[in-house]
């Protein structure tokens, strides 16, 4: 699945909004100018440079996180870069009980998205059961050493593509202590392994076993012998009829090539995907 290519009007959007909130907010207490910061560097993963101008946009709006903080208690919606537009949310957010906490929204790696979103769509009669045993197989899919406790599961109305439902992470952490945006990225750390197998699929590997672990969990997972890819029988487009998600065109497994009868064909066309009914 690609990424989505809208960012920068949206981001655009999301920078004047912010600006026009900040406008209106009251003079915030003198507080230490910092320079821009990440406090996801260590990470690795954000050099793109429309993430490293998103962050200039917010320090240039917030300088402190200080300023951030009281911002989103003045109702705020603070949001910070995520490190693929769409697929993380990070905010700063007031809670009903008047707490300000950071709270990001991730959604696993593509491989675990797909075999994800195919299991929902094959059990179209049974979201919330099917939902309940996803969510017990993504929590037990935490890295450890993450605080389990303040992970949840949640759907990600906006992620990818609205066509398939997806489920992803959530965690909230207090940040009320802190004051300057370098102090974010320690006070994070012990989620960074979360982060990091959302984004890399070595984290999470999606094999042979992942589909017969949801299947002894009475979920109807369905695996290509060829390509190795998640089926699903429910495709908005393709009810009824085994296809990926990435299957536009219906069935279409690179690993089948038809050769056609009698030399009719002069190309080889991809074929259905093969797969053991169960
Ligand atoms: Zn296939």
């Amino acid at each position: 699945m690609g990424k989505k290519n809208n960012s920068t009007s949206t981001k655009a959007k999301k920078v004047a909004r912010q600006r026009r909130a900040a406008t209106n907010r009251p003079p915030v207490s003198p507080a230490p100018l910092m320079a821009a910061e990440d406090p996801w560097a260590d990470l690795g993963v954000e050099d793109e440079d429309d993430y490293n101008a998103a962050w200039d946009d917010i320090t240039a709006t917030y300088p402190t996180l200080l300023n951030a903080l009281e911002g989103a208690q003045a109702g705020e919606v603070v949001e910070l870069p995520g490190h693929d537009d769409g697929y993380s949310l990070r905010q700063l957010v007031r809670t009903d009980d008047g707490k300000v906490v950071f709270r990001e929204t991730l959604a696993p790696d593509s491989d675990v998205r797909s075999l994800v979103a195919t299991v929902l769509l094959n059990h179209p009669g049974n979201q919330a059961r099917t939902e309940a045993a996803l969510t017990a197989f993504l929590l037990e899919k935490i890295p450890s050493g993450v605080p389990r406790g303040q992970v949840e599961v949640v759907r990600l109305p906006g992620a990818d593509d609205a066509l398939f439902p997806q489920l992803g992470y959530q965690y909230e952490a207090d940040v009320q202590h802190l004051q300057r945006w370098d102090e974010l990225g320690p006070a994070l750390e012990a989620f960074d392994p979360l982060i990091l197998e959302c984004l890399d699929s070595s984290g999470m590997e999606v094999v042979t076993e992942t589909f017969a672990e949801l299947r002894a969990r009475g979920l109807r997972a369905v695996q290509c012998e060829l390509c190795q890819e998640p089926l699903t029988d429910g495709h908005p487009d393709w009810s009824g009829v085994w296809v990926s998600l990435g299957d536009l065109g219906g069935p279409s497994c690179e690993q089948n090539l038809l050769r056609g009868a009698g030399g009719v064909y002069s190309i080889m066309v991809p074929g259905p995907h093969r797969f053991a009914q169960n």
